[in-house]
């Protein structure tokens, strides 16, 4: 891997850099990591307020685009969402409320940008295995579900107010085999995250 003088990657195709052709420099892991924790640490209101607003703003669209995705999975499973027993407490995937409060988080602009800034940090390499260049999965190395209980989170805003579970410390790059073999990846996948 060859690193420029301003932190990225030589050749690394990502949204931010493009095809990225800069001055090339040393290998500095440290300082690039450095540098994407300075640099969330910097803009971490901005990003919070953006997502706040953005999702005040985008609340019935939001909504509205979770319950299509929800229907479209009852539907997969041969459910009838329409049935008393598919609603609240009966429903197949009930879990304590928290599975659509968790699913929510996940589209948040926050979670993206938690999971681009893991990434970043992580040179886009899998931190077990090393391997670059195939999907990469951002892991909470303390549990989504945990950080959402500690905290009372409940509401989607309460969730975007939370610094534990945009910490970027907590986060960790893997690729997906690597992701498989973590303690809570599989079937609690959809309470604590990719
Ligand atoms: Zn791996």
């Amino acid at each position: 891997m060859k690193i420029c003088k301003d932190g990225r990657i030589y050749g690394q195709n990502n949204k931010e850099a493009g095809d990225h052709l800069g001055i090339l420099t040393g290998c500095n892991k440290e300082r690039i990591k450095e540098k994407a924790r300075i640099r969330y640490l910097k803009n971490r209101d901005k990003i919070i307020e953006k997502a706040r607003i953005y999702h005040l703003k985008n609340h019935d669209k939001i909504k509205e685009r979770t319950r299509i995705r929800y229907l479209k999975t009852y539907v997969k499973k041969g459910h009838n969402p329409n049935s008393a027993a598919s609603k609240g407490k009966k429903h197949w995937n009930w879990k304590g409320g928290i599975t659509t409060l968790s699913e929510q988080i996940h589209h948040l602009p926050e979670y993206e940008q938690w999971r681009s800034d893991v990434f970043q940090r992580d040179n886009w390499t899998c931190q077990t295995c090393g391997k670059r260049g195939i999907r990469l999965e951002a892991h909470h190395i303390k549990s989504f579900k945990q950080i959402l209980k500690d905290n009372h989170i409940t509401k989607i805003v309460e969730a975007q107010m939370c610094e534990e579970l945009w910490d970027v410390n907590n986060g960790v790059t893997l690729c997906k085999d690597c992701h498989e073999l973590t303690e809570n990846y599989g079937g609690k996948k959809l309470e604590e995250g990719r």
